[in-house]
């Protein structure tokens, strides 16, 4: 017969499901097979269609932790079922190296204080090699959690944003810029970084906003040649009355003109009210209303002459202190009135151009005051604030002061408030082709509709995007300026810039600072000395220009625009939008880089909280998968909720569900390899043909099949919408309740016999097994590639031979016609209702399901009726139950119920229990309490539940239990697997190792000698 342990010495399954273990094990198998090569070399072979990829690059200044894992796994889902599809998909990776970010990391190592001490102490060359050594130790990190997480991304095809080819290919975009005159020099209000002392990017001031302090203050301007008139202001930056040049109203807005003690103050109508309440002013009156355009053209006396010469100046230019109307003035919020300082605004900058208004903006590069700003001059701008409220209340200006919390943009990097100021910088006047952009934003798939409507709302402001950046580790600007005549020159590739240089070059070369700034050219209008512009790159324009600089010509025509990419939701003001910026301006077209584009939602920690260094509860992603299993890591952040939901990670919740989904999966292998293996079951020969030309499909068998291709046809249809979490709850509920819960049971009872004559029929049930778990294990594989891979090896592979090397070159699974039945189905539906319904009606009885009970009464319609009937053996044997009645209503029934009974009734089913037991009834109940006692020590002491004991012994029932159980003992033999269940009188009558039980207060010992 059999032996012990023949399954687990074989290695092939251990007896619990230890993944952390089996994931070694299947890693291991990949890199020594190169499954992940194979699998590409295959499908660039032959494949069904090409489906372009581009990588959107981490940046390599930090460890990866969970929220990029998840993103990752989605990637990794999407490319595995693509490629199972027969797709080709160059799924490469790319590295962003440079920027900021780096910057500042290598900054702290080496306690940098500011641009001066980074330029003189430690110098560019330094600096820049220190910052590829960061990259390269951040690099490391990415690549190890992803082969730990079982992300198949090919590295050896990696783009490197920092590489002097990528960077040759990136300057294209700048040319095509450049040539259609979208990219100039100009001066433009930028949001500044007064620590980085850099300007950022538009996209990046939405980044950072933090709950800051600032002085909230109210004051007032006089009106020229009015005694007592004033404009009532509110303002939460008091530095700005420094470049002040206008105010602005609403031109269809009421103003009121408000006595308070003897002098008039002018604000909207609607501000009145709560304006007074906030300044406590009690006695007030309105005396005037007049529309905001009647305000047009007002004078104010600017009161700061005295201490800045440079503001009498600007007064004589016409427009200067004078108020205006715009129609983003907001009257629903302070006064109304709001004061415009165009150097420091973008709003005000704008309105300055449109009323021909200078800008003044006296700053230096630490955002100081310069000279030009008279008595403020020296002063960080911020710092300027005091100083301004001190010298309002001088002169009797200043209404109220106080500190508010408001939210306020930071700099996303260093967490400085940013402070905006006109600068001349390099810009791509994307805002000329806005149209363009768009229209080709709006033509891309995004699945869900509230990014899809942040994205386009944004895109659709139209700034320009400031692209030079007062920093060292970046993609140089390629642009040269003549120190005499100022001709400018962009040059495109590193041979061109040979090809100017007036000397050759000597030593390293590489496209960075300081390299590139040694190389000067002559001006070829004016013969002067032309050196470069000293900007480099906003960074985003690097991972921006990945689709054209990470390809050949020749790939970029295959591959781009690209099929599907998945990003972090704060992406849109991102990737997503200098991908399409970019491939606009180098294409000229309507055109996105991408066809779909998801955005996927932040993970928080288990409460909900942003996950961030100060609270502490960042989870470091390699660590998590060492400690957990990445295939329950995979399983939980796709399981959980819907991509673009924010995702409380949890890892007690991980560990829950999940872990019971996959052991469950994990455990019907199990399962199925004991049995299969046991009966000789040979999947080529025993396949479902073989079954249905020799009539032993019977209809549970059809009933699993046929919902298998269900779940295959929803699985399928809800990746492909990205609805993740609603593909796997499918296949959460077929492996947990339509295979585990209700198929096992109606089959299992089958599996126990050892006859040849009904071996064809247990062939029959491994054969739906196998094309189950088959499936099972095609569709779980872009999910939990590890358990499939191991499934596939170690069960599918060992029965046959002939299979694939890897289940990752398989092909994704499509619904096999012949095999679905609806009408099946939905009769088995009301089968299972009617069993679940006499489980009800035990409990109410407190009958325990294994228990036989003589006879059920079923009411209901008479097709729910057929249902049962056609299945009527089935049903006698999941219920436990010898007989069953069928009546049409519930008053039928309740004819019966004057006798001993228990009923349980959903709409209009209704089954009702004799729940009276006789002696023999009493006796089978009995015996299959101690057969599952029996069953469970088997496990314990280690047996197999396919081999067959010799004699299992019991002792010490009582008389009466004893003389009930006798007729059941050769049932019993059969139930535990062994030839004989001996009664012994007393446990003296064998010398063996007796173990005690209490069975609802009956003793009983137990021995498997
Ligand atoms: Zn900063
Ligand atoms: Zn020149």
């Amino acid at each position: 017969m059999t032996v012990k342990f023949e399954a687990d010495s074989k290695g092939w399954l251990t007896k619990g499901y230890r993944p952390l273990e089996l994931e070694q094990k299947v890693r291991e198998f990949w890199e020594r097979t190169n499954i992940l090569e194979k699998l590409e070399r295959l499908r660039l072979k032959t494949n069904s269609g090409v489906l372009g990829y581009v990588e959107g690059p981490p940046t390599l200044n930090g460890y990866p932790h969970v929220g990029h894992v998840r993103g990752r796994v989605m990637k990794d889902l999407r490319y595995r079922w693509k490629s199972m599809q027969g797709f080709y998909v160059p799924f490469w990776t790319g590295w962003d190296c440079q920027g900021l970010p780096v910057e500042l990391e290598v900054e702290r190592q080496l306690n940098v204080k500011n641009k001066k001490d980074l330029l003189e102490r430690v110098g560019e060359e330094r600096f820049v090699a220190e910052c590829k050594e960061v990259i390269m130790k951040y690099y490391a990190a990415w690549h190890g959690v992803d082969v730990k997480a079982g992300v198949f991304i090919n590295d050896t095809k990696a783009y490197w944003t920092y590489l002097d080819e990528y960077i040759e290919r990136e300057w294209k975009y700048l040319k095509r810029a450049w040539d259609q005159e979208l990219l100039g020099e100009g001066y433009y209000v930028v949001a500044y970084c007064p620590h980085c002392q850099t300007s950022l990017s538009n996209a990046e001031v939405g980044m950072g906003y933090e709950e800051v302090e600032d002085p909230s203050l109210y004051f007032k301007f006089q009106v020229s040649n009015t005694k007592n008139e004033y404009f009532l202001v509110w303002t939460t930056m008091p530095f700005t009355l420094v470049t002040d040049l206008m105010l602005a109203v609403h031109p269809d807005a009421k103003y009121a003109k408000v006595q308070v003690e003897d002098e008039i103050w002018i604000m909207a109508m609607q501000r009145v009210e709560p304006t007074m309440q906030e300044l406590e002013v009690q006695d007030y009156t309105v005396l005037d209303i007049v529309l905001g355009e009647e305000l047009e053209g007002s004078e104010y006396n600017y009161p700061f002459f005295d201490i800045i010469p440079r503001q009498r100046e600007l007064d004589k230019q016409p427009s200067v202190h004078k108020v205006i109307c715009e129609d983003f003035v907001d009257v629903t919020a302070a006064t109304g009135v709001v004061h415009l300082a165009p150097g420091n605004g973008e709003e005000d900058f704008i309105a300055a151009q449109k009323h021909k208004v200078p800008i003044y903006a006296p700053f230096d590069d630490e955002v100081n005051f310069t000279r030009d700003a008279g008595k403020f001059a020296g002063l960080f701008a911020r710092d300027a604030d005091d100083m301004v409220v001190e010298e309002l209340r001088k002169r009797e200006l200043l209404v109220s002061v106080k500190r508010i919390q408001h939210e306020y943009p930071t700099c996303w990097r260093s967490h400085h408030k940013l402070v905006w100021f006109a600068r001349r910088e390099y810009y791509l006047w994307t805002s000329k082709i806005n149209d363009r952009i768009v229209k080709a934003a709006e033509r891309v798939k995004y699945y869900y509709d509230p990014p899809k409507n942040r994205f386009l709302a944004f895109l659709r402001e139209g700034k320009p995007w400031c692209l030079s950046r007062e920093r060292v580790w970046g993609t140089p600007l390629p642009v040269w300026k003549c120190t005499s005549c100022e001709y400018k020159e962009l040059v495109s590739s590193k041979k061109e810039l040979f090809e100017k240089a007036v000397t050759p070059q000597k030593g390293h070369f590489e496209l960075h600072k300081p390299w590139i700034d040694r190389i000067v050219f002559k001006c070829g209008r004016c013969g002067g000395k032309m050196q470069r512009e000293p900007f480099v790159l906003d960074t985003w324009h690097n991972s921006g220009a990945a689709p054209y600089a990470r390809f050949t010509d020749e790939e970029f025509e295959r591959y781009v625009p690209v099929d599907f990419l998945v990003e972090a939701i704060d992406q849109t003001r991102g990737w997503a939008n200098t991908l399409l910026l970019e491939h606009v301006m180098l294409t000229g077209k309507a055109e996105s880089p991408y066809k779909a584009y998801l955005f996927y939602g932040h993970v928080l920690d288990e409460k909900g909280r942003k996950m961030s260094k100060s609270l502490g509860n960042v989870i470091d992603a390699d660590e998590l998968l060492d400690k957990y299993s990445a295939d329950l890591f995979r399983f939980y952040v796709l399981w959980k909720c819907s991509p673009i939901d924010s995702m409380n990670f949890d890892v007690k919740e991980l560990k829950k569900r999940p872990y019971q989904v996959l052991s469950t999966l994990y455990h019907l292998y199990r399962f199925f390899m004991q049995n299969a293996v046991y009966d000789r079951f040979t999947p080529q020969k025993h396949t479902l043909e073989w079954a249905k030309a020799n009539e032993t499909l019977k209809p549970p068998d059809c009933w699993i099949l046929s919902k298998l291709q269900r779940t295959v046809d929803s699985v399928t249809e809800k990746l492909e919408n990205c609805e993740f979490n609603f593909a796997l709850s499918d296949l959460e509920e077929f492996v947990v309740n339509f295979l585990s819960r209700q198929y096992v049971p109606m089959v299992r009872r089958e599996l126990w016999s050892d006859d040849q004559e009904t071996r064809d029929r247990r062939l029959t049930v491994y054969a739906t097994l196998w094309q189950t778990l088959r499936t099972l294990n095609l569709l779980f594989n872009p999910i939990t590639p590890f358990l499939c891979e191991a499934m596939y090896q170690q069960v599918h592979k060992a029965l046959n031979k002939t299979l694939l090397e890897s289940v990752n070159l398989e092909e994704w699974p499509v619904p096999n016609e012949k095999l679905e039945d609806p009408k099946l189905e939905h009769d088995f539906d009301t089968f299972l209702k009617y069993v679940s319904l006499t489980y009800s009606a035990r409990q109410t009885a407190k009958l325990k399901r294994r228990w036989p009970l003589r006879k059920a009464v079923l009411a209901g319609p008479k097709d729910a009726q057929n249902a049962v009937k056609n299945l009527e053996d089935l049903f006698l044997e999941l219920a436990n139950i010898k007989t069953v009645e069928y009546v049409d209503t519930l008053a039928e029934i309740k004819s019966e119920i004057g006798k001993v009974g228990s009923l349980a009734s959903e709409d209009d089913m209704h089954v009702w229990l004799d729940t009276r037991r006789d002696k023999a009834l009493l006796g089978e109940g009995l015996m299959r309490d101690l057969a599952r006692r029996v069953q469970a020590l088997r496990k314990e002491l280690g047996f197999t539940p396919t081999e067959v004991l010799k004699t299992v012994y019991l002792s010490e029932l009582d008389a009466e239990s004893a003389k009930l159980l006798k007729p059941h003992l050769k049932t019993m033999a059969e139930l535990v697997r062994t030839r004989k269940v001996h009664l012994c009188k007393a446990k003296s009558e064998l010398e063996a190792e007796w173990h005690d039980y209490k069975l609802d207060n009956r003793r009983i010992c137990i021995a498997i000698p």
